[in-house]
């Protein structure tokens, strides 16, 4: 066995306490019936729920906040399963699971802002978030501010305005991977009586978004919660009953629901997903290591480095790391030398998301578009997934694709 570093200790330590957990929630395993069940619950498919009278079915109606099936649209036994799955990995009190994880960002923003508001995001968002509030949000009179990535809270402060409702946030950043001071920035949200969201689907299981102030936390569940690259899905999860019933209610108005083969699949891959990032966090940090040490290489944006923005409070914060990171080049290596060399790899595929248990590469550029200069990609960038594969074998693909490329 090869020697573990204290490092490499730390990032897999949050999936190390979250394995018997993840086997366990959401599962019948105390006052089991006599004739015994399956170990998993089994696929629901349906649209009509049968009442055996009127007056049960009026009762019934009173199930919508409960997470009950009551009709195939508002969601199928597997959906709600899945619910209460995340509701409790996140560590909050309700979760809608919506049909992508930009569903996940975007209905929460249309649910809880008006035409007048005033949404304050994080540059560093998603892209297709900053679309969303680019083109929807704005075409229905909502004000949109972006604040800088590596800012302070003193900083993020001198953006709110009297009509900010909400700041959305993202933590660490798309692509150059800032991590932020949530606690800092949800007090000032509250401060100034507005809410925060998190898109927190880097930290799924290894931050506890409820404990740092968030108000809702999104989850693309297409990345490491189902891990297996073969659906799309997403998760918003509250803490407190009011929001619950503002995005209940707001769910059901626009029909959002999630196929229960997709929420089963899901579920599946939730029972692996300690084990697949316990490997995968350990592998990425020591991929990111030697990628710190190549001389091409200007900086690593992996949370767990001191190279990356906001290392201070991923150790304050985070009890893990996954696996996902970013790589700026020296300034005299150009776009089309990192092209080529994404090109020469032979066990990463290029593409986009990630999560899986595959290794991807991705060209950073034309993937960001940043109101504020970043201080960070500073040179030509691309992003790494880890996945299952051997780690020297990843090294060796690596190495082969820099050596010919980029000298
Ligand atoms: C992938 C991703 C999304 C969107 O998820 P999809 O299921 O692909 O729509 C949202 N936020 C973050 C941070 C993501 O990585």
């Amino acid at each position: 066995m090869s020697h573990i570093s204290s490092e490499e200790l730390a990032v897999s330590y949050g999936w190390k306490i979250l394995s018997t957990f993840l086997v366990q929630i959401g599962r019948q395993t105390y006052s089991l019936p006599e004739k015994g069940v399956f170990v998993n619950d089994p696929l629901a498919r349906g649209s009509t729920v049968i009442y055996p009278s009127v007056e049960a079915m009026r009762r019934s109606e009173k199930g919508k906040y409960e997470h009950e099936t009551l009709y195939g649209a508002m969601g199928s036994p597997n959906q709600h399963q899945l619910e209460q799955v995340i509701a409790q990995i996140e560590g909050g009190s309700h979760c809608q699971v919506v049909s992508s994880g930009l569903a996940a960002c975007t209905i929460p923003l249309l649910g809880f802002l008006s035409s007048g508001d005033h949404c304050l995001i994080i540059d560093s968002i998603y892209g297709p978030t900053k679309r969303f509030a680019e083109t929807v949000l704005k075409k229905f009179g909502v004000e949109i501010s972006y604040y800088p990535a590596d800012c302070n809270l003193g900083e993020i402060e001198t953006y709110i305005q009297n009509n900010t409702k909400l700041i959305f946030t993202e933590s660490p950043g798309s692509h150059s991977f800032e991590i932020q001071n949530i606690a800092g920035t949800a007090e000032i949200a509250h401060r100034y009586g507005a809410k925060l969201i998190l898109d927190n689907t880097w930290g799924i299981g290894i931050f506890k978004p409820f404990e740092h102030g968030v108000d809702i936390s999104v989850q693309a569940l297409t990345k490491y919660a189902n891990g297996h690259s073969d659906l799309v899905l997403g998760a918003i999860t509250v803490k407190c009953d009011d929001d619950w019933h503002i995005l209940r209610d707001y769910a059901v108005a626009m029909g959002e629901v999630a196929a229960p083969d997709v929420c089963w699949l899901t579920l599946r891959g939730l029972r692996t997903m300690a084990a697949r990032l316990e490997k995968q966090s350990v592998t990425g940090l020591k991929i990111a290591h030697w990628c710190s040490r190549q001389p091409y290489v200007e900086r690593v944006l992996h949370p767990a480095l001191p190279s990356c923005y906001g290392h201070e409070f991923w150790k304050r914060d985070f009890t893990g790391a996954s696996s996902v990171f970013g790589v700026v080049f020296k300034k005299n290596i150009i776009l089309q030398k990192v092209i080529e060399m994404i090109n020469h790899l032979k066990i990463f595929s290029i593409g986009a998301s990630w999560g899986g248990y595959e290794s991807l590469v991705l060209l950073t550029d034309g993937e960001i578009r940043r109101k504020y200069k970043s201080r960070t990609l500073t040179g030509s960038a691309c992003r790494f997934h880890i996945g299952l594969e051997n780690e020297n074998d990843l090294i060796e693909d690596l190495k082969q694709a820099f050596d010919k490329t980029l000298k």
